[in-house]
C-alpha cells in the first residue's frame, strides 16, 4: 500500500515538475491557420444596408442554405408521442444507446435495404447530425494524413482538418469537369472527401465516375469521407444515392448523412454514420470514440426521425422535397432562357451559376442586389474556384421564387 502511494506520489511530482518547466499552458495553434470567416456576416451587412437605405424595396433571400417547410405530420405526432412516454413513470427512459437506439438503427438498414445495400446494425451510429460526424470522424485518423478536398466546398472539410493541423489538398472543380473533379493518380490522398449531391454546385456523380474514386481510394489505400446530405434530393433512379451502391465501397469509405435537408431536421438535429466492418478497425474505434465522448441523441428526437423512414414519413417528407425542387426547376428554367451556364438543380436544392458578364461573385451579389433586390451567396465564399461563381436556392418560398426569377430574366434575358 505505502509503496503504492509512494509510487503515485513520485509521478504527481514529476508531472508537476514538467509543467513548471513548460511554463505556460500551450493553446492548439493550429486554429492560427484558420481563415476568418466573412461569408455570411458580410452578406447580412450588406443585405441590411441595403434594406435601410431602401425601405420601399421588396428583397428576396435565395441565398437560404437552410430548410423552410416545417417538420412533417408523421414526425410531430411520432414526437409528441415520445415526449408523453417521458412522463410517465413505466416508459421514461434515461441514457441510451451513445449509437442510436435499436428500433431508429433498424430503420435506416432498412431504408438502405431498399436500394439493395446491406448493413450490418453494428455499422450504423445515429448522431445529431452529419456536421459534427464529418468533425468528429478525425479522431480516428492521424495528422500526418494527407487530405485532399473538392474546391470548392462546405467549409467544415477544410476547417475541421486545419483544427488538427493536418495539410489539405485540393481537387480542382470548375467549368471543364462539371465540377464534379475526379481522381488524380498523380496525387496521393490519405483522406478523401467526397459530397454529392454537392454543396454548394448542385453536381451529382453518376455511378461510374464515383467507381473511379473507389477505385483510386482502393489502390492508394485511402478512405473516402462520403458526404450523403442531400441524397434526398436525387430523383434519377440510374444515380447513387449512397457510395455503398459502388462495388468494393464498404472497403473504403465512410458515409455521412442527415435528416437536416431531407426532412426538415435542421433544428431537430439527428443524422446517421455508417463505418462498415470492413474498414477493419474504425469501425470499433468509432464505437469506442462515440461511447466515450458522446451520449447519444434524445430519445424523443430519435422516435422523431424513426417516423420520417415510415411510409407515411416517406410520403410527407417527399411532398417538400418536390416543392424544393420545383423552385429549383424555375430557377435552373430561368438562367437556361438567359444562356447562363450552371449546374445543379435537378438533383440538389443549390443552383450553380456562372456570374454573367464576366462578374465576380461579390460584384455579381452587389450587382443583383441593387437591381433585382435578390440574395443569393457568392461562390469565393466556397473556395478559389468559386471566384466566379454563384450560388442560388430553391429554400425559399414559391412565389418569391417566380418573383425572384421575372426579375432575374428582365435583367438579363
Ligand atoms: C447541411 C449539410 C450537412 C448537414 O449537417 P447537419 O449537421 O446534419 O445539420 C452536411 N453536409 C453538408 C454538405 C451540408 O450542406
Amino acid at each position: 500500500m505505502d509503496s503504492i502511494n509512494l509510487l503515485l506520489r513520485s509521478k504527481e511530482y514529476h508531472i508537476q515538475n514538467k509543467r513548471k518547466k513548460e511554463k505556460n499552458m500551450r493553446i492548439n495553434s493550429n486554429y492560427e491557420n484558420l481563415e476568418q470567416s466573412y461569408l455570411f456576416s458580410t452578406i447580412a451587412k450588406k443585405v441590411n444596408e441595403y434594406i435601410s437605405n431602401n425601405p420601399d424595396k421588396k428583397v428576396i433571400r435565395l441565398g437560404i442554405g437552410d430548410v423552410t417547410k416545417p417538420l412533417c405530420k408523421a414526425v410531430i405526432s411520432a414526437l409528441h408521442k415520445a415526449v408523453d412516454e417521458m412522463g410517465v413513470q413505466e416508459t421514461f427512459r434515461g441514457y441510451g444507446p451513445e449509437q442510436g437506439y435499436d428500433f431508429l438503427r433498424e430503420a435506416v438498414k432498412k431504408y438502405y435495404s431498399q436500394r439493395n445495400v446491406e448493413l450490418d446494425m453494428d455499422e450504423i451510429f445515429i448522431s445529431d447530425g452529419a456536421k459534427s460526424d464529418v468533425g468528429n470522424i478525425l479522431d480516428l485518423f492521424d495528422s500526418s494524413n494527407k487530405v485532399l478536398v473538392p474546391d470548392p466546398v462546405y467549409p467544415v472539410y477544410v476547417d475541421t482538418n486545419i483544427m488538427a493541423g493536418r495539410e489539405v489538398i485540393f481537387a480542382d472543380a470548375n467549368g471543364d469537369n462539371g465540377f464534379l473533379p475526379m481522381p488524380d493518380k498523380s496525387v496521393k490522398a490519405d483522406i478523401i472527401y467526397i459530397c454529392s449531391p454537392n454543396n454548394p454546385t448542385g453536381a451529382v456523380y453518376n455511378k461510374e465516375q464515383l467507381r473511379a474514386w473507389v477505385e483510386y481510394a482502393k489502390e492508394n489505400n485511402s478512405i473516402i469521407l462520403f458526404d450523403a446530405a442531400y441524397e434526398c434530393f436525387v430523383s434519377d433512379e440510374n444515380l447513387p444515392r449512397s457510395i455503398y451502391e459502388i462495388e468494393g465501397a464498404k472497403e473504403c469509405a465512410i458515409e455521412f448523412c442527415s435528416l437536416s435537408k431531407t426532412a426538415g431536421f435542421t433544428g431537430t438535429r439527428c443524422g446517421y454514420t455508417i463505418v462498415p466492418r470492413a474498414l477493419g478497425a474504425l469501425n470499433k474505434m468509432w464505437l469506442r470514440r462515440q461511447t466515450t465522448k458522446f451520449n447519444g441523441v434524445p430519445y424523443i428526437v430519435q422516435r422523431g426521425a424513426e417516423a420520417v423512414f415510415t411510409e407515411e414519413g416517406q410520403k410527407e417528407i417527399k411532398e417538400n422535397i418536390d416543392y424544393y425542387m420545383a423552385n429549383a426547376k424555375i430557377i435552373s428554367e430561368t438562367l437556361e432562357k438567359c444562356g447562363i451556364w450552371h449546374v445543379g438543380g435537378k438533383h440538389s436544392p443549390y443552383i450553380w451559376l456562372k456570374c454573367p458578364n464576366n462578374m465576380n461573385s461579390w460584384d455579381f451579389f452587389d450587382y443583383l442586389l441593387k437591381e433585382a433586390q435578390i440574395v443569393g451567396t457568392p461562390g469565393a465564399g466556397f473556395g478559389r474556384n468559386g471566384e466566379c461563381y454563384f450560388r442560388l436556392t430553391s429554400f425559399g418560398s414559391k412565389e418569391n421564387t417566380i418573383e425572384a426569377m421575372n426579375r432575374f430574366e428582365k435583367l438579363f434575358g
